[in-house]
């Protein structure tokens, strides 16, 4: 098997390489890249499985790293563990939302980061490419744009609601667990609650409108895409 390959974008020299020095210990591939640009360039000549991203960059930052990545179909589904400095909070919520998938602050603990770059991956190898477009029944879902059509035209969704809605159509048929539905969307960590869930499927059933019953609630379990059409 391949082994994973992960980008470290650090301007650090002794952190990016302490980082270099664990991952690749633990059998990733590794290549660091110093700076935002350094970064970009070497995610187009060779695709990541993961990115471990320090926000305070020179020249591009961070959060214009990832801006740039999440928003370009072909690298949108690359996992991106943002790195940050305290007191970071409103950029962690900046990183968020346009689509990294989880942080470490610094200082961090080498085995706690070490433990979350394998889950990011794990999670990664079990839920559907996020960023391959589904066409299902009268619908069509493409994550790398950020776009649901129904019947060719477009519905808003939010960024959670697109990704549930992509996890339940990837797999119709197949009841989803609440938990399932948390971990894929936002990672193992995060304290996002099963009420959580079914608010946001909710949303995303006032969203599908007429077409909102393409969602079946499997009582005391979770949800599920319908197959087949009556
Ligand atoms: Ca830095």
């Amino acid at each position: 098997m391949a082994r994973n390959h992960i980008l470290i974008v650090e301007d650090e020299e002794d952190i990016a390489e302490l980082l270099r020095h664990h991952l690749a210990r633990e059998g990733y591939g590794i290549t660091v890249a110093g700076h935002g640009e350094e970064a970009v360039k070497a995610v187009s000549r060779k695709k990541p499985e993961l990115i471990l991203l320090d926000l305070m960059l020179p020249g591009l930052d961070g959060l214009e790293v990832c801006r740039r990545l999440k928003k370009e179909p072909r690298t949108a589904s690359i996992p991106i563990i943002m790195v940050t400095a305290k007191g970071d909070e409103g950029d962690v919520v900046a990183g968020l939302e346009l689509g990294a998938d989880d942080y470490i602050a610094k200082p961090f603990s080498m085995k706690v980061l070490v433990a979350r770059v394998r889950a990011m991956l794990r999670r990664v190898d079990h839920v559907p490419d996020q960023s391959i477009p589904l066409r299902i029944h009268d619908l069509v879902i493409n994550p790398g744009r950020h776009e649901v059509l129904i019947k060719g035209k477009p519905v808003e969704m939010t960024v959670s609601e697109l990704r549930i809605l992509h996890l339940l159509a990837g797999r119709p048929g197949w009841v989803m667990t609440r938990g399932q539905i948390v971990d894929a969307v936002r990672g193992e960590d995060y304290a996002v609650t099963d009420r959580a869930v079914d608010v946001q499927i909710v949303g995303l059933r006032k969203k599908l409108g007429a077409r909102s019953d393409y969602i079946e609630t499997v009582r005391g379990v979770g949800y599920r895409f319908k197959e087949q059409l009556p």
